[in-house]
């Protein structure tokens, strides 16, 4: 066992204790996204914990331990504790881990420029109408297949946005792209937050000052495209 498992057996043993698990275990998986699976029974749990966190501090993999049982235990907890929060969230996290983050997800052409439209330069104008703040580590591509069930996606951790080939063409006007990745942009920018709502009235608010979203949107429906 290394020493990374062996803190994270150790973080998530503990934290069972307390809820009655006298019997866990716990192992890195190379997941895509950041995420914990377990399987369990009376008094004994096994996990699959994202590899992600595989240099985290024992502070952190002890708070993601709580989180996850208080979760299996059906006790109500809102966030993920402050210390775990801060280090899955700094700049040195996805710097780190983004470029395996990229080399995990599928389907990426893992460049901003299309054959039509150049997503860095619709960020750009993002930034220049002040919609958007710059970011140098959010990395913008297109998907390399189109994808025809959702026009954009990103990664709130790895600050990874992905937009759908299906609208690199001459045939829909820019600001429908441009569009797209300003409503994922706005996701990013509102930071990491698995316990949160995604589309809340908020978001919606801040959907809108983009001026032409209503046009936009329009045109997302007529492809019968999801944002
Ligand atoms: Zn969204």
């Amino acid at each position: 066992m290394t020493e990374g498992t062996d803190i994270l057996n150790r973080s998530f043993g503990n934290a069972g204790r307390i809820c009655g698990y006298d019997s866990v275990s716990a192992e890195f998986a190379e997941f895509k996204e950041f995420k914990v699976k377990w399987r369990r029974s009376c008094g004994w749990a096994e996990f699959e914990v994202s590899d992600y966190v595989k240099d985290a501090p024992e502070n952190v993999l002890t708070g993601l331990a709580e989180t996850i049982f208080s979760k299996i235990s059906r006790q109500v907890r809102n966030s993920y504790p402050q210390e775990m929060l801060s280090w899955i969230t700094s700049d040195d996290f996805v710097r780190k881990k983004q470029p395996i983050y990229l080399t995990r997800a599928k389907n990426l052409a893992r460049t901003p420029v299309g054959k039509h439209v150049d997503l860095d330069a619709a960020y750009r104008r993002l930034i220049d109408m002040g919609l958007m703040k710059d970011d140098k580590d959010i990395m913008i591509t297109w998907t390399k297949h189109v994808n025809t069930k959702r026009v954009g996606y990103c990664s709130l951790l790895m600050k990874v946005v992905i937009i759908s080939s299906i609208l690199d063409t001459p045939d829909i006007p820019t600001f429908v792209s441009d569009y797209v990745l300003y409503h994922e942009l706005i996701h990013v920018g509102r930071g990491f937050d698995p316990f949160g709502q995604r589309h809340g009235t908020d978001f919606h608010l801040l959907e809108r000052r983009y001026p032409m979203h209503k046009e936009a949107e329009e045109w997302l429906k007529r492809l019968q495209i999801c944002i």
